[in-house]
C-alpha cells in the first residue's frame, strides 16, 4: 500500500481514508483517458492546459453503482465506499501542497443515484476552488442521466469534463448497459455540454469508448466518433479493449485482442490530426467492417495511394499519406525541396522521414525493387 499518499494532519482516521484511498483510485484503472495500461500508480501524467504535462490525482468519489455494465466491477455495488467532500478535498489539498500533483481527475460510480453522487463529486470541487483557492487542472466525469444545472456547475468548475459514451450506438448499449439509455442518459448530456462550452472561451469535453464486448464493427465505432468530433466537437475520443473481469457480468467473455485498440488510436490520428476524410478513410475496413491488424495508413496506402509518389513534385497532402512521413517531415521535405533536389534515400533520413517509406517512393528517377 502506498501509504505515502496521505500526509500528517488530516482531521478524520487516516487509516480508513487510506483504505479508501487505494479502492477509489485503483477503480478508475479502467479509464482510459487516465490510465496507461499495467500502470497502477495513483498520480498519474497528462496533457494540461497548454499541452504540457502535468501530474493529476485520479479517484472515484464512490465505486458504489446502481447501473449493470457488464464490464465493469462496479455494476450493482450497494456496498463499496465513498468519500466525503471534505475528505476528498482536504487530501486533494495537501497532495498538492507537498508538490505531488498539479490537479484531480475525479469519476464515479454513479451511486444509488447520479444527481446525489454528483452533487457529492461538485461539492468537493467548490470546496478546492472556493475555500482552498485551488487553482490546479480539475477534469470531472459526468454521470450519465445528470441534471442539467450539475452539468452546466461541473462545466463551470472543471477544466474538463467528458461522459463516456461506451458504445458506438442505442443497441450496442443496451448489450453492455441496459440500465442506460444512450440518447437521453448521454448524448444529450454530450450536446448540452458542447452548447454550454460554446459560450464559454475555455473548457473542453472528452470521450471512451469500451471496444470488443458486444460484437460491435470497427465501421460502426469510426461513423460514432467521426459524429463526436464533428458534431459534439470532444477534443479527445480514447478507447479501451475490452478484458473480462472476474465477478462481473462479462467475465466469460472472450477478452479483445490489444492490438485492436491501437489500430482505432492511429485510424482516430489519421482522421483527426492527419485530416483524412471519412470517406478515404472507409476502405482501412474489411469487407465485415473490421480493421486488421496493421497499420491502417499503411492498408490505406497500399489500397488508395498512387505509388511509387515522385518526393521532389508531390504536394504536402499526398506526403503525408505515405507511411514513414508525417505531416512534420512532409514540411521539411517541401521546404527542403525550394532550394535543393532530393537525391537519394539518406536525404529524407536526414529530414526525418522514416526508412518504410522510401518503397513508396520515387526518388530522383530511382525506385526501391524490392517493395515493402
Ligand atoms: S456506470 Fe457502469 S461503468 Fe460506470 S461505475 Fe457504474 S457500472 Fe461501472
Amino acid at each position: 500500500m502506498d501509504r505515502s499518499i496521505l500526509a500528517q494532519g488530516a482531521s478524520f482516521d487516516l487509516e480508513d481514508v487510506d483504505q479508501r484511498v487505494q479502492t477509489l483510485s485503483r477503480s478508475t484503472r479502467y479509464d482510459r483517458c487516465c490510465h496507461r495500461r499495467n500502470d497502477d500508480s495513483l498520480i498519474y501524467s497528462a496533457s494540461g492546459r497548454d499541452g504540457c504535462r502535468i501530474r493529476l490525482f485520479r479517484t472515484l468519489f464512490t465505486n458504489e453503482c446502481y447501473h449493470q455494465c457488464g464490464y465493469c466491477p462496479n455494476a450493482g455495488t450497494s456496498n463499496g465506499c465513498s468519500y466525503t467532500p471534505e475528505e476528498l478535498s482536504d487530501l486533494v489539498v495537501r497532495l498538492r501542497r507537498e508538490g505531488r500533483i498539479d490537479g484531480l481527475f475525479l469519476s464515479s460510480g454513479a451511486g444509488r443515484d447520479e444527481d446525489t453522487t454528483m452533487e457529492g463529486m461538485l461539492e468537493t470541487v467548490r470546496i478546492l476552488r472556493d475555500r482552498h483557492g485551488f487553482s490546479g487542472y480539475i477534469h470531472l466525469k459526468i454521470l450519465p442521466g445528470t441534471s442539467r444545472d450539475l452539468i452546466e456547475q461541473a462545466v463551470e468548475l472543471a477544466e474538463r469534463v467528458s461522459i463516456n459514451i461506451e458504445a458506438p450506438s442505442g443497441d450496442v448499449m443496451q448489450e453492455l448497459s441496459p440500465t442506460k439509455d444512450y440518447e437521453r442518459d448521454i448524448l444529450e448530456r454530450q450536446m448540452y455540454i458542447r452548447d454550454i462550452l460554446a459560450r464559454r472561451s475555455s473548457g473542453s469535453q472528452t470521450t471512451q469508448l469500451v471496444i470488443g464486448a458486444a460484437g460491435e464493427t470497427d465501421l460502426e465505432i469510426f461513423h460514432r466518433v467521426v459524429k463526436e468530433y464533428r458534431e459534439i466537437g470532444v477534443s479527445r475520443v480514447y478507447y479501451s479493449a475490452f478484458v473480462p473481469l472476474k465477478g462481473t457480468i462479462f467475465e466469460h467473455r472472450t477478452p479483445q485482442a490489444r492490438w485492436r485498440e491501437s489500430r482505432l488510436y492511429q485510424l482516430d490520428w489519421l482522421y483527426r490530426v492527419y485530416g483524412m476524410s471519412p470517406e478515404e478513410i472507409k476502405n482501412a475496413f474489411d469487407d465485415d467492417g473490421f480493421l486488421i491488424d496493421q497499420d491502417p495508413k499503411v492498408t490505406l496506402a497500399r489500397e488508395s495511394l498512387d505509388w511509387p509518389l515522385d518526393v521532389n513534385e508531390a504536394d504536402l497532402q499526398s506526403l503525408i499519406r505515405v507511411p514513414g512521413i508525417g505531416p512534420e517531415s512532409a514540411r521539411r521535405i517541401i521546404s527542403y525541396r525550394r532550394r535543393n533536389r532530393i537525391v537519394c534515400p539518406s536525404d529524407l533520413i536526414r529530414l526525418g522521414v522514416r526508412r518504410k517509406a522510401i518503397p513508396y517512393l520515387k526518388i530522383n528517377g530511382w525506385v526501391q525493387k524490392r517493395l515493402f
